[in-house]
């Protein structure tokens, strides 16, 4: 992996909707788009940024714009550049999250951890000090966030990036934030790793953004990338459904895994040549391999 500092820039925030911010990523690997949406009496902070720095920024920044309401925090899934700075908000804010991705954290965490402390020094030194914290309030179903004139929806949508995704939507600003089941000009990120984690679903994820998409939202801002449209949703179900249809024909007819992956890689690349993370691609080959024939039971 090409290494660059994962910085979150508050900086750069900017408005997408009424009291609704986002601090861009800036298209650099291991920062998310962050996210503040502002009610009468509250905040709500989305993604933490990885490592306390980052998170400590992230608070700052959040703290100065609440200008004295009260704060909450959540994450999209459990991936260290989404949640591994939430422990720096304890005591500041209040975290939420849904149950699969409290699990994923327990769970997944500590190996995510060691994980990414070999993607090089850059990336090492910002999860040092790093702390798993669990969630202080944690859902099963769906939890409807008041945060004073504006609620805010927090919906699992069931395994598909990961065990434990989580969608956040503004109903009255027309705002959905995705994670990482959506990125704006890159290949979907599978974290298909077996036999760490093989918790992505290809399959799911695919049934999962046939169902947001129908929602059309107006504005969508991904867990990497631009800020956009419905049109991303678009773009990743007709990626991911693509990516089944060119996988499987192959399996069909008792391809190898390998000529698989490169041939599948190929007609992907001349799709989309302008998108980024094309080693993502093969992952997603691999994982929609190991789900061929599920789709036909
Ligand atoms: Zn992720």
């Amino acid at each position: 992996m090409r290494e660059a500092e994962p910085v979150v820039r508050v900086e750069g925030a900017y408005e997408v909707a009424p009291d609704l911010l986002v601090i861009p990523d800036r298209r650099v690997q291991l920062v998310p788009n962050v996210g503040l949406i502002g009610g009468e009496e509250a905040v709500l902070v989305v993604e933490t940024g990885m490592g306390p720095e980052n998170a400590a920024e992230v608070l700052r920044f959040a703290a100065e714009y609440a200008r004295g309401r009260r704060l909450y925090l959540t994450t999209t899934h459990f991936h260290p550049e989404h949640a591994f700075g939430a422990r720096v908000f304890a005591g500041a804010a209040t975290y939420l999250a849904n149950r699969a991705q409290a699990e994923d954290q327990k769970v997944k965490g500590p190996g995510y951890l060691e994980m990414f402390r070999e993607f090089g020094p850059l990336v090492a030194r910002h999860l040092d000090g790093v702390e798993l914290t669990a969630p202080d309030v944690v859902y099963d179903h769906s939890y409807d966030l008041d945060l004073g004139g504006r609620v805010v929806r927090l919906r699992p949508t069931g395994r598909a990036h990961s065990k434990g995704d989580q969608v956040v939507t503004v109903p009255d600003a027309g705002v959905m934030f995705t994670g990482d089941l959506v990125e704006a000009r890159q290949f979907a990120i599978f974290p298909w790793f077996p036999p760490h984690d093989t918790d992505v679903s290809g399959l799911r994820w695919l049934v999962v953004l046939e169902r947001l998409a129908d929602e059309r939202p107006g504005i969508v801002v991904p867990g990497h990338g631009e800020v956009g449209g419905p049109g991303l949703l678009a773009d990743v179900r007709d990626y991911l459904r693509l990516l089944r249809d060119e996988t499987w024909a192959r399996r069909d007819s008792a391809m190898g895994e390998e000529t698989i992956a490169e041939e599948v890689h190929a007609v992907m690349l001349a799709r989309h040549p302008e998108w980024e993370g094309r080693e993502w691609i093969e992952k997603g080959v691999r994982c929609l391999c190991a789900e061929h024939g599920a789709g036909h039971a």
